[in-house]
């Protein structure tokens, strides 16, 4: 049984958050919420949003809560396809998101789990250094494991780039403000017996399959 799932997935930048969640959200068919995903195509449209988002993007800063909580309640509870789940990656990223989810995901039965995806500080350095991504679908590369016609995305065509917010200033702006703003949900999610924590570290199917593993015992205890 695979239908279903409704997801958080936490971790620190270049923990391997947006591969696993694709892969996680396929393995459950539900569909797969990344607002920096959504907001970086916010940009290239130059949508409202995507005018205001890209400032704070670039410097590695959160936008302010109440424009991505607005972003994101709509793109939960305005379409049909959150129905059956989904698996929401970047966010919440700070106590009042996470506040604001609860009430949007209350008449959809609340959360299954949130996944902590943990990498060490040391290890998702040089990560984001050698990190490449699809201009247009977002799938990841990097240095060592470029698309077959570089830098062509395998999955979509579009270019594989640096992002503009992978420089070691925003880098290091993004880690801090993890530590500051988004570790705190851990234990939020601890106390509210939600959280469960997966190592990131090794083979990319290895983790997917801890994480799949994780979400299956939660869904049978249910
Ligand atoms: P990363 O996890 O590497 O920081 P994301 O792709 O998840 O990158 O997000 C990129 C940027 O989009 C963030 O640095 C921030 O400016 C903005 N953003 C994404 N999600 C949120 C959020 N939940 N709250 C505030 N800002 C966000
Ligand atoms: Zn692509």
């Amino acid at each position: 049984m695979t239908d279903g799932c409704r997801l958080v997935m936490l971790g620190r930048q270049g923990a391997g958050k947006g591969t696993q969640c694709v892969r996680v959200a396929r393995h459950f068919d539900v569909p797969h919420i990344s607002t920096g995903d959504m907001l970086r195509a916010a940009v290239r449209a130059g949508s409202e949003v995507g005018l205001r988002a890209k400032g704070f993007m670039d410097r590695g800063e959160l936008l302010p809560d109440e424009v991505i909580i607005e972003v994101v309640d709509e793109q939960l509870t305005g379409s049909e396809s959150t129905r059956g789940g989904f698996v929401l990656d970047g966010f919440p990223r700070t106590v009042a998101q996470a506040e604001a989810l609860d009430k949007i995901v209350a008449p959809l039965g609340g959360l299954d789990v949130v996944i902590d995806l943990d990498v060490p500080v040391s290890v998702v350095l040089e990560r984001l250094a050698s990190r490449r991504v699809c201009e247009k679908c977002g799938a990841n590369y990097s240095v060592a494991e470029p698309p077959t016609n570089p830098w062509v995305c395998d999955a979509c065509g579009g270019d594989v780039v640096q992002r503009d917010d992978d420089t070691p200033v925003a880098i290091r702006r993004r880690l801090d403000l993890y530590e500051q703003e988004t570790a705190p949900l851990v234990a939020w999610y601890a106390e509210r017996d939600l959280l469960e924590t997966v190592d990131g570290l090794g083979d990319a199917d290895d983790v997917s399959e801890r994480i799949i593993a994780v979400i299956d015992a939660r869904r049978s205890k249910r």
